[in-house]
């Protein structure tokens, strides 16, 4: 059974745009995930096909209307989750990447315009969820790019398998950084040791590099990590 991604969104055809490509575009062609991108346009209600309508309470912009989202979700809902991106959402993680690529797909309602009513969300027990602190212009592209994390994750889909495993975030910590060859480019030399062949000598040094870039760029990351592994000792010591 191929995991399902649904989204309804007024612009279907950004899909699967990038997801059609590379290895999100063989996985799509071997059926290890599937895409229905669903026209929220199909279910404008009255003479002018409305979506949207302005806000209660007066202020810019205009809001999509409850009972269009509801007929949109009503026509796709089934055990998937069903979730809203918006900036108001929590942040999109590793670690909620991996739970939702275990699951059977999502549902995904990508906003336009201010938003979405927040009743029919509360409604649908809907997940709200941002892919960073900045503002986009449609819920489309945050859509793709959580598509984009959960597919790669899918069994079958990357080649080798350790490759999910030793990367950013899934040890709390970001990533040591890549060279390849040639060993000497414009005067720069890849570090010593890299070449060296001696393995544990290696992985040292990657941890120190990834320990380093961690504490410099995300200090919060780095408190996380430092207490995630005060709890695994706590516990080893306990047993
Ligand atoms: N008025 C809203 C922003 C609306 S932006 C606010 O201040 O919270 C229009 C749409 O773009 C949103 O409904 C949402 O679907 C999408 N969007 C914008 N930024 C996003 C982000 N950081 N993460 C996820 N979706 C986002």
């Amino acid at each position: 059974m191929s995991w399902r991604a649904t989204t309804i969104s007024l612009f279907p055809e950004m899909f699967p745009g990038p997801l059609g490509h590379s290895l999100a575009g063989r996985a799509l062609e071997e059926g290890i995930w599937s895409m229905d991108a669903r026209n929220l346009r199909d279910h404008a209600t009255g003479k002018h096909r409305n979506v949207d309508d302005a806000p209660f309470g007066g202020g810019a912009g205009m809001v999509l209307r409850a009972d269009v989202i509801e007929a949109a979700v009503a026509e796709v809902a089934d055990d998937r989750p069903v979730i809203v991106l918006t900036p108001r959402g929590v942040p999109l993680t590793q670690s909620r990447v991996s739970a939702l690529a275990e699951g059977p797909g999502v549902i995904l309602l990508c906003g336009r315009f201010e938003g979405i009513d927040q009743r029919v969300i509360e409604a649908r027990d809907m997940t709200e969820i941002s892919i960073g602190d900045y503002v986009l212009s449609g819920g489309e592209s945050a859509a793709l790019v959580l598509l984009d994390a959960c597919i790669r994750l899918l069994p079958g889909v990357m080649g080798a398998a350790e490759s999910g495993v030793e990367e950013s975030f899934s040890a709390g910590l970001l990533e040591y950084p890549h060279y390849t060859r040639p060993a000497d480019w414009c005067g720069r030399a890849v570090p010593e040791v890299l070449l060296s062949g001696n393995h544990a000598a290696i992985a040292a040094w990657r941890l120190e590099q990834a320990t380093a870039i961690t504490k410099q760029r995300r200090p919060e990351l780095w408190a996380a990590h430092l207490s995630t592994n005060t709890v695994l000792q706590t516990k080893g010591s306990a047993s």
